[in-house]
């Protein structure tokens, strides 16, 4: 049973327990209202933390002690080309979570990963912030419009999917659930969308990279692109040797 049915059953029997002692010993009403507080900060931290696995269990870290896996979400976009050089040049083989409306501009640019051996995972078809106020079932109709676009490129349908944020909830957990796909997080979370000094980006990774890691990084971000090289030579010296994700986690890239 995930955490969120667990935490939402105890919630009920302290909500009943709380209205016994309300009538028959007049406790006050604010202990239901600190109650609730609690129920909904445990609802909202769960959504935002992938690694809780509240809604759905997904896989934030492999086991094996020597291997790390790097990923990039949100493109292809205007740095893939120069990442996939850098990645090339290095013989890396890294995952990259595709939006879909990007695929379908840049169909040459997910080619050419797909081509030089890094897996395509699926990352939303539009990657708005509404995403998950949305059905399960028009979650999975846009998840699936993404994976219809990869498969017109490479042959291949994902069975990777991240989701958009990091974000998850139930309508999300019955989506990924339906399409039968795995949920991929991660548990080196680099900031890269944010970060101003390359440096600091670059310690913030490696300061935290222990086996079995996945990197979370962006092919949209020149910070990135401007990182990358020292960031596979520093790991590698730190003794990891970079894997895919798929390879990490011993699973199964496509359907
Ligand atoms: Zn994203």
């Amino acid at each position: 049973m995930r955490p969120y049915r667990i935490i939402s059953v105890l919630f009920i029997i302290l909500l009943i327990a709380f209205d016994i002692a309300y009538f028959t010993r007049g406790i006050s009403f604010w202990w239901a209202a600190a109650l609730l507080l609690i129920y909904i900060h445990l609802l909202v931290l769960g959504a935002i933390y992938i690694q809780w696995n509240f809604y759905i269990k997904s896989y934030n870290r492999g086991d094996k002690p020597k291997l790390v896996a790097l990923t990039f979400d949100d493109g292809p976009g205007q740095e893939t080309a120069a990442i996939l050089d850098i990645l090339k040049k290095h013989e890396v083989q890294a995952a990259f979570f595709s939006i879909g409306k990007n695929a379908a501009v840049q169909p040459e640019l997910v080619k050419r990963w797909h081509d030089e051996g890094h897996v395509t995972g699926n990352h939303s078809y539009d990657h708005g912030f509404n995403f998950d106020w949305q059905s399960s079932r028009k979650m999975a109709a846009e998840i699936k419009k993404t994976n219809e676009t990869i498969k017109a490129i490479t042959g291949q349908v994902p069975r990777l999917f991240r989701p958009p944020y990091g974000v998850t909830n139930p309508n999300l957990a019955r989506a990924v659930k339906r399409l039968d796909m795995a949920s991929i997080g991660w548990n080196v979370r680099s900031f890269d969308t944010t970060a101003k000094d390359p440096q600091q980006l670059l310690e913030r990774i490696l300061g935290k990279l222990k086996g079995g890691d996945i990197i979370l990084l962006h092919d949209s971000m020149p910070v990135t692109r401007e990182i990358l090289t020292e960031l596979i030579v520093l790991t590698r010296q730190k003794g990891f040797t970079f894997a895919r994700i798929d390879q990490l986690l011993d699973i199964e890239a496509y359907a």
